[in-house]
């Protein structure tokens, strides 16, 4: 059974309609990354899958619970970090440990047998009699993360984890998500606007404007961009992607200031451009593709503008 089984998910706010029919199986077990740039859509997806909102259409079914039906058999099995903090900031980290196992209706032993269980896991012991306002972000995270744990989850899902960590912190967050797949066999499914983030992913779902364009493996979307991308930085985007297309036979995106296609040879072609259009090429590169190349191909954009 899948961990997440979601078929023509439709959400409308007012007239805006903000997902527009998402179909996507998440095996168990499975690193899962949503990357989309911001308002493509990934929190209100989370909203749903976490049951706190209801989609118009569609149905969505998380550790075999569906989410409309049965929204309390599906919180017993996921753990949910969102991107605005739910911790109260006045209180210790563990008072907020304790009062989150409450809501999960843990009490008195095992509730602090399995505090004391997250803070050797999350390495937060010297932490846990410290207001969490006291706290760096990325401590603040792991704190985030160890209430959402308590209750034992089989599937973590995790909203823009990264954002506002420092590096270090980054890297502690993603040791952890991996020990956690590790000692549990957990599902963990992240959204992200950042492309380095989601190629640790075993899958990568991209997503533009409320839709799924691609889901696959980063090494299976890379292959599709190319064994090669070029980017021309230019005063002339029109002039220089018209040289490469019709000279070429490359498919370029004019960008502002830039052109990128994927091309195999790429080093001949800047040799190329550059002779025929000396006024127009400012600098040529040629690199491996990366995911935001993959996502510039699948949808005419950048992923962060
Ligand atoms: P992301 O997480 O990818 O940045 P969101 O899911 O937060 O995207 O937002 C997708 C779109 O839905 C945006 O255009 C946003 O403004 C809109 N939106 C999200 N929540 C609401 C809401 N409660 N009411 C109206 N519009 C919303
Ligand atoms: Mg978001």
């Amino acid at each position: 059974m899948d961990a997440v089984a979601a078929s023509g998910i439709v959400k409308k706010f007012g007239d805006l309609t903000v997902l527009h029919g998402l179909d996507l199986a998440i095996p168990r077990g499975e690193l899962f990354a949503l990357l989309g740039p911001n308002g493509s859509g990934k929190t209100t997806f989370f909203r749903i899958l976490t049951t706190l909102i209801a989609p118009d259409a569609g149905s969505a079914v998380v550790g075999g619970q569906d989410a409309v039906g049965d929204p309390a058999a599906v919180r017993a099995k996921i753990g949910v970090v969102f991107q605005s903090p739910s911790l109260d900031k006045k209180l210790t980290v563990r008072e907020n440990l304790a009062y989150g196992g409450a809501l999960y209706g843990m009490h008195g032993s095992p509730l602090a047998a399995r505090i004391a269980e997250l803070s050797g896991a999350l390495r937060l012991e010297d932490k846990m009699d410290r207001l969490v306002e006291t706290l760096s972000g990325g401590q603040q995270r792991r704190v985030e993360i160890a209430k959402c744990l308590l209750a034992r989850p089989e599937i973590l899902l995790l909203d823009e984890p990264s954002t506002g960590l420092d590096p270090a912190a980054r890297m502690d967050l993603w040791s952890l998500v991996a020990s956690l797949r590790a000692t549990h066999g957990m599902t963990v499914i992240f959204t992200s606007h950042l492309m380095d983030e989601s190629a640790r992913a075993d899958r990568v779902g991209i997503m533009s404007d409320g839709r799924l364009v691609r889901v696959d493996t980063p090494a299976a979307l890379l292959a599709e961009a190319g064994p090669e991308i070029l980017r021309v930085a230019t005063v002339d985007a029109m002039r220089v992607s018209e040289f490469l297309k019709s000279q070429c036979g490359l498919a370029p995106h004019a960008l502002e200031g830039e052109v990128r296609a994927s091309a195999s040879g790429a080093h001949a072609v800047c040799v190329r451009l550059t002779a025929a259009l000396p006024d127009a090429v400012g600098s040529t590169t040629v690199s491996k593709p990366t995911l935001e190349d993959v996502f510039l191909f699948q949808t005419g954009k950048r992923l962060n503008e």
